[in-house]
């Protein structure tokens, strides 16, 4: 202690030029000096500390611990910084306490261990750093917030594209839908002017003939330009009722008519006109004892798809062939098989053959519109049907239609 009071001036002068207050304590951790500022940060008048125990500027609860560091630190006698990777507190003289930091350094003067402290009050500091820990705190709070109104947006942004998309490929639809049907007129009138001359020539041709033939006895002449003026007027009204058939199917606006009715009320009615364009020497095998049977299904429909095959199988083949048209009855169907001796559809044609306005390369001499079969299945699917074929060109077709019926 006289040390210090020897000293004293010199002390002071060092001492109080630093911010940091210096607290020098001797090796039984009496203080023998303080600097200004280590009486402001605990509250002392200046001399007031000297003489004391440190343990009056250490929190009661830390008093045990201390000791023992204190005297393993004198005896090793280094420098070092106090509550390294922890808090350390202070307690001021009205019992207060409070952070600080505390650099210690061990020194000797004439044979005798100080220990200089020197020591920061780092209230402010920690309440900094409490205040951006908060703010970190409610930024990330704020990020989380943002991220999830985000996600939200990219939701409702997800949904409104879904919708758009939707909405597109509605109007796409629609568009494709208003193509197909102009596309329908466009092939129509180009029909209407190729298709349409020939038969409507003939007509021509065939009633002027019959206006010639006046006598009485020629009567076989007149009936045969009659019929040949009836077949072609029905092979007109036959192009007129695909075309309306394709415009009610592309629309959506078939409606279909189930009713019971005799099997061979229909065959009948479809051989039968079928028989009036037959070529020479041809004929049509047809089953003759389906009487009994009962069928529920759109007559219609079944009618358009047996007269259209039946009429296909007597165009695309040649005099004195067989049609043969069969019927068999399964558990949950009826099976029709239309079989000719004809022309056949060439192999590498044959997938194209079901599509609207699509003819066979070797089909282009008869005369024709592409559109029969493709109703036809339209029809025949929209029922729960189904219409295939099989066929070798050259030798001959054969197509099949199924139709469902209640066991
Ligand atoms: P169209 O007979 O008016 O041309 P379809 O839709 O009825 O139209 O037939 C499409 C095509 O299928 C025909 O042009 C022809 O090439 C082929 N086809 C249909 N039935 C037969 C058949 N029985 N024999 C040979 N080819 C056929």
């Amino acid at each position: 202690m006289k040390v210090f009071e020897k000293q004293d001036n010199v002390f002071k002068i060092l001492s109080e030029a630093v911010s940091e207050g210096i607290i020098v304590v001797n090796k039984e951790q009496i203080i023998v000096a303080t600097n200004g500022s280590a009486n402001d940060i605990f509250g002392y008048d200046q001399g007031e500390l000297i003489g004391k125990p440190l343990n009056v500027l250490i929190p009661q609860n830390y008093h045990h611990n201390h000791g023992a560091h204190f005297k393993s630190f004198v005896n090793n006698a280094e420098k070092r910084h106090m509550g390294r990777g922890r808090d350390i507190y202070g307690v001021r003289k009205d019992g207060s306490e409070f952070p600080l930091e505390a650099g210690l350094n061990p020194f000797s003067i004439y044979d005798n261990n100080y220990v200089m402290a020197l020591v920061i009050d780092i209230t402010e500091r920690k309440e900094q750093e409490r205040r951006i820990r908060e703010l970190n705190s409610e930024l990330e709070q704020k990020i989380e917030e943002r991220t999830e109104e985000l996600h939200q947006s990219i939701q409702e942004l997800k949904e409104e594209v879904k919708l758009r998309k939707e909405a597109e490929a509605k109007a796409k639809e629609s568009l494709k839908k208003e193509r197909d049907l102009n596309e329908l007129k466009t092939k129509f009138l180009s029909l209407v002017s190729h298709e349409f001359k020939t038969p409507l020539g003939g007509i021509l041709t065939s009633a002027t003939l019959v206006g010639k033939y006046t006598k009485g006895e020629q009567q076989d002449k007149r009936e045969k330009h009659l019929k040949t003026i009836k077949n072609k007027v029905k092979y007109l009204d036959n192009i007129l009722s695909d075309f309306l058939s394709i415009e009610r199917l592309e629309t959506g606006k078939v409606t279909y008519k189930f009713s019971k009715f005799p099997l061979s009320k229909v065959v009948n009615e479809v051989v039968y006109n079928a028989n009036m364009s037959l070529k020479d020497g041809q004929r049509i095998n047809y089953p003759k004892d389906i009487d009994e049977y009962i069928v529920d299904f759109d007559e219609k429909i079944l009618e358009l798809v047996l007269s259209n095959l039946i009429h296909n199988a007597v165009k695309y083949s040649g005099e004195h062939t067989i049609i043969d048209v069969e019927v068999s009855f399964e558990d949950d169907k009826i099976v029709f098989k239309i079989s000719d001796q004809g022309i056949g559809i060439p192999e590498k044609e044959q997938e194209f053959i079901f599509k609207r306005y699509f003819r066979a390369e070797n089909a282009l001499l008869n005369q024709g519109t592409g559109i029969g079969l493709n109703i036809a299945k339209n029809h025949l699917e929209n029922l729960g049907g189904t219409l295939t074929f099989t066929s070798k060109e050259g030798v001959g077709s054969t197509f099949t239609v199924e139709i469902p019926i209640q066991p």
